[in-house]
């Protein structure tokens, strides 16, 4: 059994959905299909909660509106058969109806996750009726019997793969399941989802749950890309990679994977597959567990990081410092993401600037503090960069004219990471992009 998700642009409109349904049609192995919302769709469901939550009844009403006639003005294209159109129009009316029930009640945040869900159940619907249309036997599966996160959001996998299994084993035989990326249940019983772009999430804790034989990620571009295609020019896909890299590229803002997506399929070491829709034969990205490549495979930046620098002599030969200094990130539940240390200083990075001013007081305490703020980090990947002679030496001679503010290499074999003013992003990584791969 195999997993194949597909992305908002995949399902976003009709003609494309048909080419979905080619590429599961194809092949004899049984497959899980997971299906975003079609593009836009979870935007404007935002702004339908976002209008509710400022008691804007008439904006929320608007929105709805807007995406109704979206949805009446895609079906008939999707559909051919009085029959399956009669269907996708109760379905879109059904829908439809219950948010403008929403517009009625008083709002909260559990009405929000209920708007959110909307858009993943509606575009599962509309394609399991064009499989039944067109007589291809298949089994709408729906996520919220199954997909479940705990107090904390984090996915149940144990629980997932046991409520899966028994839900799997009431249809022997058939090949092909349709089911919703993105929305799942909480601890309370309510839909909730894995956060935006979730989708993914979801197909890589299907296929741990289920111990797929791969989990394949189909979205508009061909696989993940050796740097930014947005910001440099010539950049090319990856063939392969390990979980490892991917993971650390996933994070460092390598838009076409959630970054969580990488650990599920990861601990049961099921090949993830990053595909193009709009190209199907074309190789794509293999994410895997072991990989004979070494030296830099990839360049990817996080905009947006906040360097924060502690400067005390307090810290000289001291021991429990740095924790304490962790302390005060941790009490205002704020993730580090790069550090490094001198005998004096320690400078840390964070994005999440929700505490910034609670953290900064209460690290006042220990010496001088000094903020830079619009700071990038860029991350230069690849299987034992660290132990692969030259790598360091070719990255800092492209950096060479662009003032540096850290360097973090050695926490991992697969990663060196600088930190600089993000006015110079664009200009770095076209001079690692030119400086550090051997073509
Ligand atoms: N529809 C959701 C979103 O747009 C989930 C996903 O597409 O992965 O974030
Ligand atoms: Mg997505």
């Amino acid at each position: 059994m195999k997993i194949m998700k597909f992305g908002g642009t995949s399902v976003g409109r009709p003609e494309r959905m048909h080419q979905v349904k080619d590429l599961i049609t194809r092949g004899d192995e049984p497959k899980i299909v997971v299906l975003s919302a079609l593009s836009g769709t979870t935007n404007s469901l935002v702004g339908i909660g976002e209008a509710l939550a400022a008691a804007d009844r008439s904006l929320a009403k608007l929105r709805i509106e807007e995406l109704h006639s979206h949805y009446l003005a895609f079906y008939p294209e999707l559909l051919k058969t009085t029959e399956a159109r009669a269907k996708a129009e109760a379905i879109i009316q059904e829908h439809f109806e219950f948010l403008n029930i929403l517009l009625k009640i008083s709002f909260n945040e559990a009405i929000n996750r209920d708007i959110l869900a909307q858009g993943e159940l509606l575009s599962t619907k509309l394609f399991q009726t064009l499989l039944e249309e067109l007589n291809i036997p298949s089994v709408f599966l729906v996520a919220l019997d199954f997909m479940s996160i705990d107090e904390n959001s984090e996915p149940e996998l144990s629980k997932i793969s046991e409520k899966l299994t028994a839900i799997l084993a009431l249809h022997p035989g058939e090949k092909i399941f349709v089911t919703q990326g993105y929305i799942c249940k909480n601890h309370r019983n309510e839909v909730d989802n894995l956060k935006r772009g979730g989708s993914d999430y979801t197909a890589s804790l299907i296929a741990a749950a289920i111990q797929a034989s791969a989990c394949e990620i189909w979205t508009d571009i061909d696989g993940m890309h050796n740097n930014d295609p947005r910001v440099v020019d010539r950049t090319r896909p990856i063939a392969e990679m390990s979980f490892d890299e991917a993971a650390e590229l996933a994070y460092f803002g390598a838009k076409i994977l959630h970054p969580a997506s990488i650990w599920p399929a990861q601990q049961f070491n099921v090949p993830v597959k990053l595909l193009n829709t709009m190209e199907p034969e074309a190789h794509g990205t293999l994410i895997k567990e072991k990989v004979e490549t070494t030296g830099v495979k990839a360049i990817a930046a996080k905009d947006g990081i906040t360097a924060i620098k502690i400067k005390s002599t307090r810290m000289l030969l001291a021991y429990g410092f740095l924790r304490k200094v962790f302390e005060i990130f941790e009490k205002y539940k704020t993730p580090i993401d790069m550090i490094t240390t001198s005998e004096v200083a320690v400078s840390v990075t964070i994005d999440d600037l929700s505490h910034l001013s609670q953290i900064l007081e209460e690290l006042n305490q220990f010496g001088t503090v000094e903020v830079d703020q619009n700071q990038t980090i860029i991350c230069i990947v690849g299987n034992l960069v660290s132990e692969t002679k030259g790598v360091l030496k070719s990255v800092m001679d492209a950096l060479l004219p662009y003032p540096v503010r850290m360097v973090s290499y050695g926490g991992s074999r697969h990663n060196v990471s600088v930190l600089l003013d993000s006015t110079y992003k664009k200009a770095a990584l076209q001079s690692l992009n030119e400086g550090v791969f051997k073509w």
